[in-house]
C-alpha cells in the first residue's frame, strides 16, 4: 500500500502520516525528517542543506530523488510506505511516478490536507514552542507557503484531476482526532483494516 500526504506546512500531514503508517505498519517515510537527520552532520553538504531549509526554500530535486531513490528499494518498503513531504515538484513527482512504473507499483492512496492561512500559523507557532526548528520562525513561514503554492500545489492538483478514487480532500482545520477518524473511514472503505 502506498500512500502519499499532500497539503501546506503546518497541515499536520507529519502526524497524520506518522498514525497511519504505526496502523499498516509500513514505513512513515518523511523527508523533512531525513533531511533534519543529515542536518547533525558536520560537513559541507549538511551546511548548504541548513542553510536552505532555514530559509524556507526546497532542497535540490537531485537530492532529495537520490534520497528517495535509495530509500524505496530497502526491503521494508516492499508491503507500502507513507510519503510525507515527498513529492514536492514536478520534477520529484515524474520520478516517483518512473519508479512506481519500473517496479510495477501504483499509488493506493492521495491524502489532501486542506487548511486556512490562520491555522498554519498557529500550529507552526505552537510547534516553534515545542521543537525548535529553525524554518518554524513566522517570518520564514511566508516563504515555506509561497513555495508550497508555487510548487506543490499543482502536484495535488494533478493527482486530483487524474486519480480522482484514491484522492481525497480533508478537512485539516480540524482537531488531530477528527482528522485521523476522516482518514481512518477512508482508510476502512479501501479495505485496509
Ligand atoms: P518538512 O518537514 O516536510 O516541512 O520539510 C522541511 C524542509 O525540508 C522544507 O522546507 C525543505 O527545505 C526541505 N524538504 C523536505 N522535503 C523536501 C522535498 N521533497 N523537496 C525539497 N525540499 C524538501
Amino acid at each position: 500500500m502506498i500512500i502519499i500526504f499532500f497539503g501546506p506546512p503546518g497541515a499536520g500531514k507529519g502526524t497524520q502520516a506518522l498514525l497511519i503508517a504505526k496502523k499498516l505498519n509500513i514505513p512513515h517515510l518523511s523527508t523533512g525528517d531525513i533531511l533534519r537527520k543529515k542536518l547533525l552532520d558536520t560537513d559541507d553538504l549538511s551546511q548548504k542543506l541548513k542553510k536552505i531549509m532555514d530559509s524556507g526554500n526546497l532542497v535540490s530535486d537531485n537530492i532529495l530523488n537520490k534520497i528517495v531513490g535509495d530509500r524505496l528499494i530497502r526491503s521494508d518498503c516492499n508491503n507500502g510506505f507513507i510519503l510525507d513531504g515527498y513529492p514536492r515538484t514536478i520534477i520529484q513527482n515524474n520520478f516517483l511516478i518512473n519508479f512506481l512504473k519500473n517496479n510495477k507499483l501504483s499509488v493506493s492512496l492521495i491524502i489532501d490536507l486542506k487548511v486556512s492561512e490562520s491555522t498554519i500559523i498557529t500550529r507552526i507557532k505552537a510547534r516553534s514552542n515545542k521543537e525548535s526548528r529553525g524554518d518554524d520562525k513566522l517570518s520564514i513561514i511566508k516563504t515555506r507557503i509561497s513555495k508550497y503554492l508555487e510548487e506543490t500545489k499543482p502536484l495535488s492538483d494533478y493527482y486530483s484531476s487524474n486519480h480522482l478514487k484514491n484522492y481525497h480532500l480533508i478537512n485539516g482545520n480540524q482537531k488531530i482526532e477528527m482528522i485521523e477518524r476522516d482518514i481512518e473511514k477512508i482508510a476502512k472503505n479501501k479495505d485496509f483494516h
